[in-house]
């Protein structure tokens, strides 16, 4: 239970600037906040002004090394909880998390820029759902009774792997971070979780609510950059598996240090998702789900984001009409604001790359980048890194804003003639993380969900990632699965045999 001299406060807080002050540059290790062991911290920006609204603990392989160490003390003991107890804690950790989501969706909307109303708080509500989900599945980690011969009993248990290492990105952290901590936990490991040095807040104020329920060391939380702190946890000799959500270039790094230690790794990495609109589609239904799919309510800050969108050629046009016009209507301004429909870029890095791209495909030759809604006009806002969205036509294939990932509100969209054509299209890319089919004919939507390169194909919809489905993608998008039943027992456990010979 928890133990800590820190003045975070006890019940849910609304202002977020108080609580990100309060959350100021600590690690979280043991069951307490820690300050970094060198004392360094970085700051903590918000994107909608510029200012600093507090630090963060600066960790380096010292702060790892204890967080594992207490990690794999605690490891011991819980993995000797009764599998359906611990899933009990994990939900109990669930209502904590909902007592908290005003909290956490504004401390979110603060350290990242995404508005509060369209996706911060729906962020939160989703950690606790995911939470639930896996509480629930402590009763899941069953074995087999396998025939091998009639004296002999043969058959399998599920045991932890251990410590697991998990390295989260900025962009939906809490819910990326849920979705690794509570399979692993219900599994029976221990976790020590690095923060993106972006977004350090919410996810160690979560960590400190669960650490509430949950026995001390179980949950760790260190924060820091990703050379000096990432990667001593994936190197560390009692780190037993390590589950990423990042980069491609990052991914890579990881496999290769996990590869050398021999221990399983599970990358959720890229993706430039393609949207296939064909004619017989229901218009403004298709149109509504262009704008989710493109998650222009995040900043198009989002690996499934439908970068890529083809429409079949009579009603291109009108489509790309239609969407620019409703896109004009998206609010952006201030990421607290209920009105608010579209927040800011995470930092300055980002944004600048974004900038890039748009500029990049404005000097293309027949190329066309439309930006759409209106800067905010709020003089406090001034220096907040809002980007318009932008919907690009006449790009060719080979730009680079259609072959990578552009983590921005930038979508481009071509027209298509054929299914076999648009297929073709849709496939050649690096990644294939997840696609999405518009169509009335589901005779074509299915065959060509077969044929998709991807490891989420949707058909008429274009959601997020949903607890008890499989998630996770093929080619450079990354290796195993998240957010199911299937991914806790194949990527937080080992099957172990065991044979009675009764002769
Ligand atoms: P981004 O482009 O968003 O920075 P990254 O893949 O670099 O994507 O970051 C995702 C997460 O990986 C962050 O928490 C970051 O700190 C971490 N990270 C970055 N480099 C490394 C590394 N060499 N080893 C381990 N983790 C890293
Ligand atoms: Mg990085």
């Amino acid at each position: 239970m928890l133990d800590t001299p820190h003045p975070t406060p006890e019940a849910p807080t609304l202002d977020p600037f108080v609580l990100a002050k309060a959350l100021s540059g600590q690690h979280f290790i043991g069951g307490r906040y820690v300050p970094a062991r060198s004392g360094k911290t970085f700051p903590v920006v918000n994107p909608a002004t510029g200012q600093e609204v507090a630090t963060a603990a600066d960790g380096d392989a010292a702060d790892v090394d204890a967080a594992v160490e207490d990690a794999a003390r605690a490891q011991k003991e819980w993995a000797k909880t009764a599998a359906r107890k611990r899933g009990a804690l994990v939900a109990q950790c669930a209502a904590v998390i909902r007592l908290h989501v005003e909290e956490l969706g504004r401390l979110i909307a603060l350290e990242t820029g995404k508005a509060l109303r369209t996706e911060s708080r729906v962020e939160a509500n989703t950690v606790a759902d995911i939470l639930e989900f896996f509480g629930g599945l402590g009763g899941e980690l069953k074995g087999e009774t396998v025939p091998f011969a009639p004296e002999v009993l043969s058959m399998t248990v599920r045991e932890p792997l251990g410590v697991v290492g998990a390295i989260i990105p900025w962009n939906v952290p809490m819910l990326l971070m849920a979705l690794k901590i509570a399979p692993a936990l219900v599994a029976g490991n221990s976790v020590v979780v690095k923060s993106a040095e972006e977004a350090p807040l919410a996810v160690l104020r979560i960590c400190e609510l669960m650490n509430r329920v949950l026995p001390a060391g179980v949950f760790n939380m260190v924060s820091g950059f990703g050379p000096e702190c990432g990667a001593p946890l994936v190197s560390h000799p009692k780190v037993r598996k390590v589950t990423f959500t990042g980069s491609v270039e990052t991914g890579k790094i990881v496999y290769r240090t996990a590869a050398e230690k021999l221990i399983p790794v599970t990358l959720e990495l890229g993706g430039k998702s393609p949207m296939i609109v064909f004619e017989d589609c229901d218009f403004d239904k298709t149109l509504a789900g262009a704008l989710t799919s493109m998650r222009f309510t995040r900043q198009g800050q989002s690996c499934t984001a439908a970068s890529r969108i083809y429409v079949e050629r009579p009603i291109f046009q009108r489509f790309v009409d239609a969407m620019a016009e409703k896109v004009d209507k998206m609010v952006m301004g201030d990421p607290l604001d209920e009105k608010t429909d579209i927040g800011t870029i995470i930092s300055d890095d980002q944004f600048n790359k974004v900038k890039t791209f748009i500029d990049e495909g404005k000097a293309t030759t027949g190329a066309e980048g439309r930006a759409c809604s209106a800067m905010p006009d709020d003089p406090a806002l001034k220096k907040g890194l809002f980007i318009q969205p932008h919907i690009f036509t006449g790009l060719t294939k080979e730009s680079r804003l259609v072959r990578e990932e552009i983590f921005g509100p930038v979508t481009c969209i071509f027209p298509f003639d054929d299914p076999e054509e648009v297929l073709a299209e849709a496939n050649d890319s690096e990644y294939g993380l997840a696609a999405s089919l518009w169509t009335n004919n589901l005779k074509v939507g299915l065959n060509l969900a077969h044929k998709l390169e991807a490891g989420l194909v949707q058909i008429n919809q274009n959601l997020v990632v949903q607890a008890n489905l499989s998630y996770g993608g093929v080619k450079s998008s990354g290796l195993g699965k998240e957010a199911s039943l299937e991914a806790m027992l194949e990527h937080f456990t080992h099957k172990k045999t065991i044979m009675i010979n009764m002769a």
